[in-house]
């Protein structure tokens, strides 16, 4: 059989100060190390993003990268992941979002672009026939994340897929995401933000016609196929009811976040389950990249103060930041709430905690309708949170100590105030979940290095990896030793180019990577690499200002729940030893965190050695 040539990877760089735009081939081996995605994107961030360079600075990067499965057979491969130091941690920032984006890259011959620089007048960066072209955007400007997408498509006029930033990315709001193919969203670490910093409003790519390479095609249609079935037979059944599926597990565990994580008691649960949503309101399917789950859904509400709002159907955390997280009962509420989150481009749980935190706040009158700007933000009332978040995005008034985050806004108002807030000390807020009563997500949430979590995800699963689950979801070492288990596998699931929801089984994706590449991985090989990005993500994270310190919940998120199925169960007491444990079973120094020498040698980054003393 003749010998295949190696799998490589060709990248865009963007120059928005200069307007130049040049091309970078990757080798076969530097694939293999580094995959695409976040994989290669944190590769870049290591090696162009010195000590010093802010989130905001020029020489910041900022990456479009998708990964080898993108545009293929395989289902939900429309996915790409934005990449850069991000503006709420000041670390790593890195957040997949799903749609067609990823696809029609590839169908560029384009596997990732990296933008740098500046531009002096607001751009919209648009890739066709293999390269790069910038616009002036400036009559963009103001638009939503939604009228963007109408207006550049309709500029456009072929096929394409239009991710921008909102009112609240061009105002540098720090939880700014970017949106597009109408509702995904890359949302963490405020990558909009960043985008914001550079003035560019939106990245547009033609459908394009080229092919992405398969190395054995026929084995990848089988093994896709496979895949996709498996994926649709997964409980609780997305395809069925997509994500709000995990409403009611969630709430079992007592990891709904209500009022603040003020109580675990929820008085409308079964309004927010998806076979409410999906039987009373209006909803029909909007599938990204040959996805077979189609899990999005767009939705019209149909009863209640909201009936007629017409929009896409939330994500579970959506529901649930917008929804119980701020005292709601009425889902239509809920609905048009996170509609308008991704219309001015923030990240939905950011948005959440921060209403949830300042609700809270004006009940204890810890701060006054006068300090609000004269709105009264009282639990459930979805015009007044409306009126603050629209606030935040254009930075009016108390609106601009609010964009800052809901770290930043606490630490501000100091005192009592500050001690309500829910969000860890490097600087992130969790997901839409209450993490008292799900402690996985609460060690990761706090020790990942992306500001969000990081570990297991739908690859690395107990099962995926043939581990046991700890018999006590509240045992603190053995959940501290899962989350060592199982890290590093979002990682990997955001360097593939393909949905997440599309990855229940470990052994058929990588069998449909190797096909398309060419590749042998195994489980060995897949952990092996997760791993290896975990480690690099740490050390450059500590290049930009990681301490042990900071790796740790504020007062209110590592509070005990008063009621619910987690009632006096508390995480703080604990909180040192898990993450002693932690560093410990990654191999870090248990006094620091920072990776050992072994351990980077051992996951082939010896060039970060030079930075191990700090
Ligand atoms: S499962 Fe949902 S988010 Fe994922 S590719 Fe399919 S429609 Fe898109």
């Amino acid at each position: 059989m003749a010998e295949q040539a190696p799998y490589t990877l060709r990248i865009l760089r963007v120059d928005l100060g200069s307007g130049q735009v040049s091309e970078e081939l990757i080798d076969g081996d530097t694939t293999q190390k580094y995959v695409g995605g976040t994989g290669l994107a944190t590769k870049y961030l290591w090696d162009e993003v010195p000590a010093g360079v802010e989130w905001s600075h020029p020489e910041n990067r900022l990456t479009f990268f998708t990964g080898p499965l993108a545009g293929t057979r395989v289902s939900g491969s429309g996915t790409f992941s934005v990449t850069t130091k991000g503006a709420c941690t000041g670390m790593c920032g890195t957040s997949q979002a799903n749609g067609f984006l990823g696809a029609f890259l590839r169908f560029n011959g384009v596997d990732g672009v990296i933008v740098q620089g500046a531009a002096e007048r607001w751009t919209r960066l648009h890739v066709e026939e293999g390269t790069v072209r910038l616009f002036d955007a400036e009559h963009l400007v103001g638009l939503d994340t939604w009228e963007t997408e109408d207006a550049v498509k309709a500029e456009v006029g072929g096929r394409c897929s239009v991710f921008s930033i909102g009112p609240g990315g061009e105002r540098l709001v720090r939880f700014s995401s970017i949106v597009g193919d109408r509702g995904h969203v890359a949302a963490h670490n405020g990558v909009g933000a960043v985008m914001g910093s550079k003035k560019l409003k939106c990245i547009s790519v033609a459908r394009g016609s080229q092919k992405p390479r398969v190395v054995d095609p026929a084995r990848l249609v089988a093994k896709a196929k496979e895949l996709a079935q498996v994926s649709k037979d997964v409980d609780p059944p997305f395809v069925k009811w997509g994500t709000n599926a995990g409403f009611a597990p969630l709430s079992a565990m007592g990891a709904v976040p209500i009022r603040n994580y003020q109580t675990n008691v929820f008085p409308e649960p079964n309004k927010y389950v998806p076979d409410y949503l999906r039987t009373h309101f209006k909803a029909r399917p909007l599938a990204c990249w040959a996805c077979a789950i189609a899990h999005c859904h767009l939705m019209e509400v149909t009863e209640g103060p909201y009936a007629g709002f017409a929009g896409e159907e939330p994500e579970y955390e959506g529901m649930a930041g917008m929804g119980p997280l701020l005292g709601m009962t009425d889902p239509g509420a809920t609905v048009m709430l996170c509609n308008l989150v991704d219309r001015l481009g923030f990240d939905v749980n950011e948005s959440g905690y921060m209403v949830a935190w300042l609700m809270e706040c004006y009940e204890k009158g810890l701060v006054t309708k006068d300090d609000l700007d004269g709105i009264e933000l009282r639990w459930g009332d979805a015009e007044a949170a409306a009126a603050l978040l629209r606030k935040i995005a254009r930075r009016e008034g108390c609106g601009d100590v609010f964009a800052d985050g809901v770290k930043r806004a606490a630490e501000k108002l100091g005192g009592e105030a500050r001690d309500c807030a829910v969000y860890t000390l490097k600087g992130a807020t969790p997901r839409g979940h209450d993490h008292r009563g799900h402690w996985q997500e609460f060690i990761d949430t706090c020790l990942s290095n992306t500001g969000t979590v990081e570990s297991g995800g739908h690859l690395f699963t107990p099962p995926n990896l043939g581990l046991e689950r700890p018999k006590d979801r509240f045992d603190p070492l053995a959940m501290s030793t899962q989350n060592a288990n199982l890290n590093g596998g979002r990682n990997l699931e955001d360097s593939l180019g393909i949905c997440r929801l599309c990855t229940p089984n470990l052994a058929l994706t990588l069998d449909c990577l190797n096909a398309v590449t060419g590749w042998e991985w195994d489980v060995a090989a897949a952990r092996h690499f997760g791993l290896r990005i975990v480690n690099l993500m740490r050390m450059f994270n500590f290049r930009h200002g990681l301490t042990k310190e900071i790796e740790a919940p504020s007062v209110r998120y590592a509070s005990t729940p008063v009621d619910g199925p987690a009632a006096g169960i508390g995480i703080a007491a604990h909180w040192e030893a898990i993450r002693d444990n932690y560093y410990e079973k990654m191999g870090w120094d248990v006094a620091t965190g920072r990776p050992l020498p072994e351990t980077l040698r051992h996951y082939g980054l010896e060039f970060t050695l030079q930075e191990t003393d700090g």
